[in-house]
């Protein structure tokens, strides 16, 4: 039995943090892997190591004077070592980074450093290990995962290493060269070691007690989510919830590893826990999530011509520009795309060029301030007259359906509304549905 344990940067933003991350850890003894963010904010005006590095790298690149944001940061790790009484030498660690100080510093090593130099602080504090994820996560040249390699490197290390504390965030390409996962990427880290580890369960220390049904922005005190599937929750943070990093999920979901969201504030309480089989069923909707800013481009197909080669034709334009195309409701003669704004702005003319000029193409309408909300609930599936419900709920506070979509598997129904009712809609399908 061994659990993986990652903490985010907030459960590492000082030394306080820190006793309560080893009172976590050493309170049970099967928590053998830990998975470190760098330090986090103490308080909200505070900053992130992450961003003070990457600021660091900017100031270098352009010669402009890096070394009072970097002194920030050498002072926010001394100060966690001397509270701490730490015996670590990490002025040497700092003459090694600042060495490599120039024009053309390495941008993903530096940033790197943050999760490293917190990694060698927790191994010292707890009397773990430390390996580095430059020897255990792998990437191809691509910048993707190379899950042979770092399953064979992650299963070795335990062997030597039974109590190990791995920084998150990074690995490296084949060359050597450290290679950055994407912000947030500590949660991958994680879930990378628990598969290659085949850990009875992933625990992703945060300052939250689990996720909320939706977003405590526009709902008040929203209700906790306790159990989610792994398809509900890629789908919440495909649709914008703040949840984990969206590549945590695949990693664990293919030992069926249970995650659990723990509040390294409060670490009794039991936190949302993600699961392939969630045993709550009275629970319809598992969360509300949403995006605003879509745009919808209906084609009018000419009268003779037959839908199917249209939209292949369309879809052709679409592919050439790599462009995602999110929905496609269609009716008789007409179809639309759903697509991102963001995703299309840069070839929107262009794209909308060729798409008139498409022989089959009668017409071309744009629509944009298209918000897109999804209702996410793997147990709507068995309930008739959801969609009904769902739907006399926009029709009751006056909001204008615009687009719908359902997948064939009833997880979620998709609803397109514009900007401006986006909250209300939100507010009104959680209050309608949830509270
Ligand atoms: N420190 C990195 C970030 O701020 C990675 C992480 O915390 O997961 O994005």
């Amino acid at each position: 039995m061994q659990k993986v344990v990652k903490f985010g940067g907030s459960s590492l933003a000082d030394s306080k943090q820190f006793e309560k991350v080893k009172n976590i850890v050493t309170s049970d003894n099967t928590r053998n892997i830990v998975v470190v963010s760098a330090l986090g904010k103490r308080n909200k005006d505070d900053y992130k190591i992450t961003d003070l590095l990457y600021l660091t790298e900017a100031h270098l690149k352009y010669g402009v004077d890096a070394q009072s944001i970097f002194d920030i940061i050498k002072m926010r790790y001394n100060e966690v070592k001397n509270d701490l009484n730490l015996n670590l030498d990490l002025d040497k660690e700092f003459e090694i980074i600042e060495s490599k100080f120039s024009k053309t510093i390495d941008k993903e090593m530096l940033v790197s450093r943050g999760e490293y130099l917190a990694a060698k602080l927790m191994a010292c504090y707890l009397g773990y290990d430390f390996v580095d994820a430059a020897e255990v996560i792998h990437f191809d040249y691509n910048g993707k995962v190379n899950n042979e390699k770092t399953d064979a490197a992650i299963k070795e290390m335990i062997v030597k290493h039974p109590k190990v504390v791995v920084p998150g965030f990074y690995g490296v390409y084949p060359d050597g060269k450290i290679h950055l996962l994407s912000r947030g990427g500590s949660d991958v880290t994680g879930a990378l070691l628990a598969k290659g580890v085949d850990a009875t369960i992933y625990e992703n220390w945060t300052d939250v007690s689990g996720f909320l049904v939706t977003d405590p922005r526009i709902v008040d005190n929203p209700k906790q989510i306790k159990e989610i599937s792994y398809e509900e929750l890629r789908e919440l943070s495909y649709m914008g919830a703040n949840v984990l990093h969206e590549d945590t999920i695949f990693p664990v979901q293919e030992l069926d590893i249970p995650i659990n969201i723990k509040n390294t504030n409060s670490p009794l309480d039991a936190g949302t826990i993600i699961t392939s089989a969630p045993q709550d069923t009275k629970q319809i909707i598992t969360g509300i999530a949403g995006k605003k800013d879509y745009e919808s481009i209906t084609i009018i197909k000419k009268a003779k011509t037959e839908k199917l080669k249209v939209m292949r034709e369309v879809l052709e334009v679409m592919a050439k520009y790599g462009i995602n195309v999110e929905h496609m409701p269609s009716s008789i003669d007409t179809f639309s795309l759903i697509i991102e704004s963001k995703k299309i702005a840069k070839h929107l003319y262009e794209v909308l060029f060729e798409l008139k000029s498409l022989e089959d193409v009668m017409d071309v309408i744009v629509e944009n301030d298209i918000a897109l909300v999804a209702v996410v609930g793997r147990n709507m599936a068995t309930k008739p007259g959801m969609s009904a419900k769902l739907f006399s709920i926009f029709g009751d506070n006056h909001i204008n359906i615009k687009v719908i979509a359902q997948a064939s598997q009833e997880l979620s129904i998709i609803v397109g509304v514009e900007n401006k009712d986006f909250e209300k809609a939100i507010k009104a399908i959680y209050d309608g549905l949830v509270k």
